[in-house]
């Protein structure tokens, strides 16, 4: 198997290619090296193999990382379902929470960020495909969250996360990628103040090159840099 230095060559390459393809620079692209279930000492070799954002879905597995990690200027990403309970956690370990999908939750990470004299970066979670099982806000209700959590002073909106039906099927998850930018584009029309729409976080392993295609200007990818996980 090939090392985690090379997987990630062959990705940061594949990241590039498809950014020439669609006349995007790059460097617009960040590429969340996601890490769930992936041992410290491997997280530690990607990192030294140059990554610079990382992506955990659980709170208790990524606290433990994190702060065994802290030796290293990495940014770490919260992608996983968060609970509200948990938010406390969460606004001490996270640089960016891609998961955030109700005021609930909003109030309490921003009660928590106050706390800690801290601006959360959070992007909003949209539930773009419509499946009952997954999380994230519907569209029809996506402005109006914005909209709420705009008013709430520590945090900050960045833009909107998906995660779409149908790993692996680049041509199938396309749509849903595009109606993700398409639904940026409206909430940008409205002009909220405090809150931007630059980022949009959407594509992995098996997609990812289309995202980018359809706008990403975050992928979110596991098994291409660490392999299967167990
Ligand atoms: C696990 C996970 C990923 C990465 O998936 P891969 O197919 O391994 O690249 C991306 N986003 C979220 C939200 C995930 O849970």
């Amino acid at each position: 198997m090939d090392s985690i230095k090379e997987r990630l060559e062959n990705v940061k390459d594949r990241i590039k290619k498809a950014a020439e393809a669609c006349n995007r620079n790059p460097l617009t692209i960040r590429l969340v090296a996601v890490s769930k279930t992936v041992p410290a000492d491997r997280v530690r070799e990607a990192i030294e193999a140059g990554v610079k954002n990382l992506g955990e879905n659980y709170v208790q597995e990524a606290r433990e990382k994190i702060n065994s990690l802290t030796d290293f200027p990495v940014n770490w990403h919260f992608i996983g379902h968060l609970q509200t309970n948990k938010a406390k956690y969460a606004v001490r370990l996270f640089d960016l929470i891609h998961s955030v999908d109700s005021l609930k939750l909003s109030r309490e990470l921003n009660k928590q960020a106050q706390k800690n004299g801290k601006i959360q970066q959070i992007l909003i979670q949209v539930n773009i495909s419509r499946e009952e099982t997954k999380s994230g806000i519907s569209v029809d209700e996506a402005i109006n969250l914005v909209d709420e959590i705009s008013h709430l002073e520590n945090l900050s909106i960045k833009g909107l996360m998906t995660m779409p039906p149908y790993f692996n099927q680049p041509e199938r998850v396309r749509p849903f990628f595009s109606a993700l930018r398409e639904l940026s584009d409206q909430i940008k029309e409205k002009a909220i103040p405090n809150m931007s729409m630059d980022e949009l976080s959407m594509g992995m392993t098996g997609d990812f090159e289309a995202a980018i295609e359809e706008g990403a200007t975050m992928v979110r990818v596991g098994t291409a840099i660490f392999g299967e996980r167990k």
